[in-house]
C-alpha cells in the first residue's frame, strides 16, 4: 500500500466537496480531493439547473459541476479519481483514509462530502425515461411540467412536500401510495389531503412507466388489494421514496442518525470526531439543494481551517 500525508482531505465531488476545496485551497491548505464513484455528484445526472443563483439563463448540471471543478483546481486543489474504501479515525491527530484499497492517506482534517443517492423503484422503464419525464427531485424538475399532469410515488414527508410543491405548478398531481396509509407526519398528510388538485391513490403500485421518443406520457398502475390494473395519463413521473446517504464506511466512528445521515453540531460542520467535518447531502436530509450543499462545503472548509490553526497545524 502506498502512503501519503496531506493537510486536508476532501472526500466527494458534488457542490459541497468542490466548494470546500475552493475555500481550503484559497486558504493555502493545498487540499486533496477524491472524486468518488460519480465525479460531479448527483448534478451530473440532471439536465437544466435553473435555481442556482448566478446563472440567470440556467445551466446544464454537468457543465456547472465542471465549472466548480475548474474553480477548485485553479487555486491548487489536487483533484483525483478514486473512492475512499475504508477509514480509521481512532487517532485524532492522524486520521487514515484508504483510497481504492491501495493508497493510505494520513491527515489532520477530513471533510466528508460523499452525498446521498436517491432510491428508485427499480423498473426498467424508470431507468429508460430518467431525465425524460422521470425525476427524483420535484424542486429541480417540477418547473418543466407546469400546467401538466404528473404522478409522484411515495408517502413520506418528502413525497408530501414535493406533491404540494408540484400542485402549485401542475394541473394535477396523483400520489401513488403503496400502503393504505402515509408515513409522513400528520401536518404534511393534512396538507396534501386538503389540496384540491392532489389525488391520492392508496394501495397502489407502479407496474410500468409508459412513453415514447418525446418522453413519458403515462403509467400503468395496480391496486395491490383488488389486483385491478389501470393507466394514468401523466407527462411527469416523480419518485420520492427516500435517499440513502453515502456514509456506510464512516459508521464505525461517526455518529449517524437513524437514516444514516452524519450528525453535525448545530450551526457547524463538526462531527463527533475532532478534525472530521461533514457537508452536503451526507449530513442534510431536509434541504438537499446544490446551493445549500455548496454553503455547507464552505462552512466545512472554514471549520477545518480554524481547527488546524487552533492546533498549530496551519
Ligand atoms: P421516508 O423513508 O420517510 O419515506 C419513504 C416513503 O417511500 C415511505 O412512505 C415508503 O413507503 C415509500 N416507499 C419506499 N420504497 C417504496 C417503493 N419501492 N414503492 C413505493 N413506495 C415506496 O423518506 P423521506 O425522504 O420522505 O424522508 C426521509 C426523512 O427526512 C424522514 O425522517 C422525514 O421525516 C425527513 N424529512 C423531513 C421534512 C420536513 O420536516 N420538512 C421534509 C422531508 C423529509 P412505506 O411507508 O410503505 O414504507
Amino acid at each position: 500500500m502506498t502512503q501519503e500525508k496531506v493537510n486536508v482531505l476532501i472526500i466527494g465531488s458534488g457542490p459541497a466537496g468542490y466548494t470546500a476545496a475552493i475555500y481550503a485551497a484559497r486558504a493555502g491548505l493545498k487540499p486533496v480531493l477524491y472524486q468518488g464513484a460519480q465525479p460531479g455528484g448527483q448534478l451530473t445526472i440532471t439536465t437544466d439547473v435553473e435555481n442556482y443563483p448566478g446563472y440567470p439563463d440556467g445551466i446544464m448540471g454537468p457543465e456547472m459541476m465542471e465549472d466548480f471543478r475548474k474553480q477548485a483546481e485553479r487555486f491548487g486543489t489536487s483533484i483525483r479519481y478514486g473512492m475512499a474504501t475504508k477509514v480509521d479515525f481512532s487517532n485524532p491527530t492522524a486520521h487514515k483514509i484508504i483510497i481504492d484499497d491501495t493508497h493510505e492517506i494520513t491527515t489532520s482534517a477530513v471533510i466528508i462530502s460523499t452525498g446521498a443517492s436517491a432510491k428508485w423503484l427499480g423498473l426498467p422503464s424508470e431507468q429508460h425515461f430518467n431525465g425524460q419525464g422521470v425525476s427524483a427531485c420535484a424542486v429541480c424538475d417540477g418547473f418543466f411540467f407546469r400546467g401538466q399532469e404528473v404522478a409522484i410515488v411515495g408517502a413520506g414527508d418528502t413525497a408530501c412536500e414535493e406533491a404540494h410543491y408540484l400542485s402549485k405548478l401542475c394541473k394535477k398531481v396523483t400520489m401513488l401510495v403503496r400502503r393504505d396509509e402515509f408515513r409522513a407526519s400528520q401536518i404534511m398528510q393534512d396538507r396534501v389531503k386538503n389540496t384540491p388538485n392532489i389525488e391520492i391513490l392508496f394501495n397502489t403500485e407502479t407496474i410500468e412507466i409508459i412513453g415514447d421518443e418525446n418522453g413519458v406520457n403515462g403509467a400503468r398502475i395496480k391496486n395491490n388489494k383488488t389486483g385491478e390494473e389501470s393507466t394514468i395519463n401523466v407527462t411527469g413521473f416523480f419518485v420520492a421514496i427516500g435517499h440513502q446517504p453515502n456514509t456506510g464506511i464512516f459508521a464505525d466512528y461517526l455518529t449517524l442518525d437513524e437514516s444514516g445521515y452524519i450528525v453535525t453540531e448545530k450551526g457547524s460542520s463538526r462531527t463527533n470526531i475532532e478534525g472530521v467535518f461533514a457537508s452536503g447531502d451526507a449530513q442534510d436530509k431536509i434541504y438537499r439543494q446544490a446551493v445549500t450543499a455548496a454553503g455547507s462545503g464552505c462552512m466545512a472548509a472554514l471549520d477545518a481551517e480554524r481547527y488546524l490553526s487552533e492546533k498549530g497545524l496551519h
